[in-house]
């Protein structure tokens, strides 16, 4: 089999230090030809070297001169200027572009990686949010996989092999519930930042350690497997399994359902995207009924946990909204995490700019980018 060649968006991130792990470990499967970061320079450097990529991308201009300094004597090209990260994903030798940088600036390199016909392996579920109709038809059009990331979509994608999409009836993701499962309203006035990055089965970057807080991950990924797997809204369905054992389940139109299940670890469904269709051999730990003697599914909690209610609200309303409710929620989990508001605040400012933002039906391009600056603009400026 010929080496796969990989570019990592990212991969100074939990997501990206994950697949280097992967790669490392099949040698013979992956070729690293592509690096990014946002500032990292160090953890970018040591990668470099590790696995001498054809190129890197920094993105913090002022980190850019230290990379250069630290690698002047190899033959990796070093880019740090903005359009970098959207031009390199188009170079002639790269097979799979692993999208696995944070939010609204995932969009633009995948909507670039698609033009170029590459095959996307999905983490920066923000894209599909923002813009999911746009990048689908690009992906159609251009007959470009795009391959889930995403534990609970990998694990519908997995069920999904072998059927059509046609006789889904519909598909369930599963949720955590996250460190305040079970918590009322009056619970989660104080929580403060430390407590709510302390997700009980994940360990990710900060941003979506809040989002699963929040339940606004879920709502993110209610959104994000409506486009993979063109549903219609109503075939979407959400049930909290704290064990995060049962990744996601399929139900089709006979009644009957598949799921996918093991331990919590974000290095399979990696691997399932990067060595897709094939299944690689691997010394993960693996799962055991006997540990596991109980497993448990509840409702999720709609009204103490507002940010999922508006995601779903974003969902049904369509057009931008999506991009409204993405752009607010990225400002919103800033804004917390510099405990500016606090964790409820966060719904509040969300709402607040689903209100006030024009809603446009059939938004392009250009429209997406607009609705981004300015929600990010207003919810910048809002106060609670
Ligand atoms: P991290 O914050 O751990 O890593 C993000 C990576 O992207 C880092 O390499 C970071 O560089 C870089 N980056 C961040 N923002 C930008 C930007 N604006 N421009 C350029 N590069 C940027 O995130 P995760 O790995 O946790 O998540 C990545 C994506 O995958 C997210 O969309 C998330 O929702 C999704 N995902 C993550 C899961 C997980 O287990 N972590 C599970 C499922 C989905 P630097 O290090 O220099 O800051
Ligand atoms: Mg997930």
């Amino acid at each position: 089999m010929q080496k796969k060649n990989i570019a990592i968006l990212g991969s100074t991130g939990s997501i990206g230090t994950q697949a280097l792990e992967v790669i490392q470990e099949h040698q013979d499967k992956f070729n690293v030809e592509i690096l990014t970061a946002r500032s990292n320079a160090d953890l970018l450097i040591e990668q470099a070297i590790l696995f001498s990529p054809k190129i890197i991308v920094i993105t913090d201009k002022k980190q850019a001169e230290k990379v250069k300094t630290a690698l002047s004597n190899t033959n990796i090209k070093i880019y740090s200027d903005e359009n970098s990260l959207a031009e390199v994903v188009q170079g002639d030798n790269i097979d799979i572009v692993l999208t696995a940088l944070v939010g609204y600036a995932g969009l633009l390199p995948t909507l670039n990686a698609l033009k170029a016909k590459k095959t996307i392996a999905l983490a920066n579920k923000e894209t599909l949010v923002v813009a999911g109709e746009l990048v689908m038809n690009l992906a159609k059009k251009n007959n470009c996989a795009i391959l889930p990331v995403d534990s609970e979509h990998s694990a519908v994608f997995q069920c999904l092999v072998g059927e059509n999409y046609q006789q889904i009836e519909k598909v369930i993701l599963t949720a955590s519930g996250g460190p305040f499962r079970g918590k009322t309203t009056q619970d989660l006035l104080y929580i403060t930042k430390a407590q709510a990055l302390k997700h009980p089965n994940w360990t990710m970057g900060a941003k979506i350690t809040i989002d699963s807080a929040s339940l606004m991950n879920k709502g993110l990924e209610v959104i994000e497997a409506k486009w993979l797997f063109e549903l219609e809204n109503n075939q979407i369905d959400v049930v909290v399994h704290p064990q995060s054992i049962v990744h996601s389940l399929v139900q089709f139109k006979d009644g009957s359902i598949k799921a996918q299940l093991g331990l919590p670890d974000m290095k399979l469904p990696i691997q399932y995207a990067l060595g897709f269709p094939d299944r690689l051999t691997n010394n993960f730990p693996r799962f055991n009924f006997l540990n596991y003697p109980q497993l448990t599914f509840e409702s999720p909690d709609f009204n103490t946990f507002k940010n999922l209610s508006l995601a779903f609200e974003a969902l049904k309303k369509g057009g931008n909204m999506p991009c409204i409710l993405n752009a607010a929620n990225e400002i919103a989990v800033e804004k917390f995490l510099q405990d500016k508001i606090s964790f409820l605040g966060m719904s509040d400012l969300i709402a607040n700019a689903m209100q006030k933002i024009t809603f446009i039906q059939k938004p392009v391009y250009e429209d997406y980018v607009l609705t981004d600056i300015e929600t990010r603009k207003l919810a910048q400026e809002y106060k609670n």
